[in-house]
């Protein structure tokens, strides 16, 4: 019988309700990176990063943006 609703948990153990945006693995407030994936000032979206996908830049595309950019100042 599995009536309660069910919260999924982030690998650190704190319930959460907000998922990776690469990954999708439930990842808490206390884990994720946020990431701003917009351009435009008037529609800011956040992407939410667990720990794991922070450091994988091929699934963190727009951290990986950023670095291109930061990169082409110095070159
Ligand atoms: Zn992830
Ligand atoms: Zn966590």
């Amino acid at each position: 019988m599995q009536t309660a609703k069910k919260y999924d948990a982030c690998a650190c153990g704190v319930r959460t309700e907000t998922y990776c945006s690469a990954c999708c693995i439930p990842v808490c407030r206390y884990c994720w990176h946020l990431e701003v994936c917009s351009v435009d000032p008037n529609t800011v979206s956040i992407g939410y990063y667990c720990p794991k996908c922070k450091e994988n830049e091929q699934k963190n595309v727009w951290g990986k943006l950023y670095w291109d950019q930061l990169v082409s100042l110095f070159t």
